[in-house]
């Protein structure tokens, strides 16, 4: 399972693509990408192969957009299909996440978002995650980056997440707990992915994230980084690898 992510003045299209297939190697069974052109947000995803997902993006959206998101699913809740496949919307459409890892309390969250009238396509718990940032968002009347924060404040399990807004073009939010994430920071550019190898093409400056951090990566701003459960801002530590 993989994730990657871009966001700056190129086509993510081929670079997610290329990025998902250098994350083979950690094994799934489904492949999705989504992509976003500031305007309209278009999502091809498909249980099978990375280049099974090519075919079907190929057939069905035009993969415009400087922003986008990919993921190699190892499905854990849910069987592996094309519904149960990464990238996933919130109820009203405008969030997106990806996901590696496992919500464990996931169920009594969905029970009581479903009281309130949330619906889930899916069986997995990453929708649930989604929808739950979805409404802290909504009820807290806050930002993506801290409805983030406040929602896996109330989640137990693992993960390594990015997640993109409608109403935030210039925005990737990520957040790490026991799966590797790693962000590559160009000129007016940034990567994001489970290891540097899908962007190390492109830059060697390099943010591991740590466990229980995540990061706000927006465009002409320097990458912010908070601890997700005591709230403290972290110093960024950019390495520049050997290539
Ligand atoms: N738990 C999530 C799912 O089953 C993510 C699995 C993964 O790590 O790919 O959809």
């Amino acid at each position: 399972c993989g994730i990657v992510g871009y966001i700056g003045h190129r086509d993510a299209y081929p670079i997610l693509i290329k990025g998902l297939k250098r994350l083979e190697y950690r094994g799934y069974d489904s492949a999705g990408i989504a992509l976003f052109d500031g305007s309209d947000i278009q999502l091809s995803k498909t249980k099978g192969k990375v280049s099974d997902l090519e075919e079907r993006a190929n057939a069905e959206i035009s993969k415009n957009g400087s922003l986008g998101i990919g993921h190699t699913r190892w499905a854990t809740h849910g069987v592996p299909n094309d519904i149960n496949s990464h990238p996933h919307y919130s109820s009203s459409g405008d969030l997106v996440i990806i996901h590696n890892g496992i919500i464990e309390n996931y169920d009594s969250i969905k029970k009581e978002l479903i009281n309130r009238g949330y619906t889930f396509k899916s069986d997995t718990d990453t929708e649930v995650l989604v929808n739950l940032i979805e409404d802290v968002k909504k009820n807290e009347g806050v930002k993506l980056g801290k409805a983030v924060q406040i929602a896996l404040n109330q989640v137990i399990g693992a993960y390594a997440i990015a997640v993109f807004d409608k109403s935030k073009p210039d925005e990737i939010v990520v957040a790490r707990l026991g799966s590797p994430l790693a962000i590559g920071i160009g000129e007016d550019e940034f990567f994001i992915a489970s290891d540097a190898t899908p962007f190390i093409e492109y830059t060697n400056k390099t943010i591991y994230l740590e466990d229980e951090e995540m990061a706000i990566v927006r465009i002409g701003k320097k990458v912010k980084i908070r601890k997700i459960h005591d709230d403290s801002l972290v110093d960024p530590y950019i390495q520049e690898l050997q290539l």
